[in-house]
């Protein structure tokens, strides 16, 4: 097993713990009491179920469609015939999906139960398990239902993600990268001097990176818990990205690295970042797997942009960088992004 390493996240609504290279067979032990009820996916049941124990084991679909309120309400009747009480603690094993939706289901029901995440895909582990928030899809509108609530622990075992399909680990790399890119140049260039390493899930390489990338996330959800500000740095190669991920079908890695590409290339052309960095950003991305253009007619991303629920009337706060490890947020009209797709193309 990797060194254990702890990141504490405190922001107002809780104390967070991040154990990174902590195994699935010890969840029992980080615990209040030691029981808990398991929730998971079928996928995660059948490759983990064993190690990862529980008093009761409520097991969902695998896929965004299960991030929905008739997943919560599935949740809520278990709890219910299980006869769950105020210390009934849940501890939410999975990916992303698993997490917001257990999440949510435990910080709602009788008014909230204690929580914990083991997040057993890359996006999870760098992303989706820490920075308490919790929600579901509603209306084809990702994560419009949610609550601010922090998990008491997010248990990161650095080999679980090594039975991850490709696809989910190009969608966890990108996001490691645009942790770096936003945050930590020394593990930018951790990733430059070896993407192999992160390519092939090598656990030292996984629990180190999955550590500074968080690290990271945890400084800026610290700073600013409920996304008034500082938060928004997160959001780098993610305006063109979720626009992308809609219009052209793209996983959501592969997106946000088309993204990150078309905002370095921004950051260049307003004055803000010296060409030679946004070559490291090309570079990286194409060295770990992901899209360094966009592949969609201009119009479909145009309209995506419209409805991306962070725009601000005519105007979106986007993510430049000055350095790499450097972000730059400012507010730009509407009109200036769209300009910049037709020029994409
Ligand atoms: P996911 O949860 O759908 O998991 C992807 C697939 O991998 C699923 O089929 C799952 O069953 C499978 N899987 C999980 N662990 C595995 C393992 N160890 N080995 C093999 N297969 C495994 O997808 P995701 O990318 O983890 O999460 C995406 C979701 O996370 C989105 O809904 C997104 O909105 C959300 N998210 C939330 C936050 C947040 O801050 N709350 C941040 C980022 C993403």
């Amino acid at each position: 097993m990797e060194q254990l390493t702890t990141i504490e996240v405190r922001v107002p609504s809780g104390l967070s713990r991040v154990l990174v290279g902590e195994s699935l067979d010890r969840i029992g032990r980080h615990v209040p009491g030691g029981r808990y009820v398991l929730v998971t996916d079928a996928n995660v049941d059948r490759l983990y179920g064993p190690v990862l124990g529980g008093a009761a084991r409520i097991v969902l679909e695998p896929g965004e469609a299960t991030k929905s309120l008739a997943a919560v309400e599935h949740i809520y009747g278990r709890l219910l015939d299980l006869g769950a009480d105020r210390s009934t603690f849940i501890v939410a094993a999975g990916g992303g999906v698993v997490c917001d939706v257990a999440g949510f289901a435990a910080s709602t029901y009788l008014r909230g139960l204690p929580f914990g995440f083991v997040p057993t895909t890359l996006v999870a582990q760098v992303d989706a398990g820490i920075g308490g928030k919790n929600g579901v899809d509603f209306r084809g509108y990702k994560n419009l239902i949610g609550v601010f609530r922090q998990p008491l622990f997010v248990l990161c075992d650095p080999g679980v993600v090594r039975t991850l399909p490709a696809r989910e680990t190009v969608n966890g790399l990108a996001e490691m990268m645009k942790a770096a890119a936003v945050g930590s140049p020394a593990l930018f260039e951790e990733l430059e001097r070896a993407p192999e390493k992160a390519l092939g899930l090598d656990p030292g390489f996984i629990a180190r990176a999955v550590h500074e990338a968080l690290r990271v996330k945890a400084a800026v959800v610290e700073a600013d818990e409920r996304e008034a500000g500082p938060r928004r740095v997160l959001n780098f190669g993610h305006t063109l990205g979720h626009a992308l991920e809609a219009a052209a079908g793209l996983a959501h890695g592969e997106a946000v690295g088309a993204g990150m590409v078309f905002a370095a290339g921004l950051s260049v052309r307003e004055g803000f970042l010296a060409p030679a960095e946004r070559d490291r950003i090309v570079r990286l991305a194409g060295r770990l797997g992901l899209p360094t253009a966009a592949v969609a007619p201009a119009q479909s991303v145009i309209d995506a942009v419209r409805k991306d629920k962070k725009r601000s009337g005519d105007a979106i706060h986007f993510v430049f960088l000055e350095a790499i490890g450097r972000p730059l947020v400012k507010e730009m009209p509407l009109a200036w992004l769209e300009s910049a797709i037709h020029d994409l193309r």
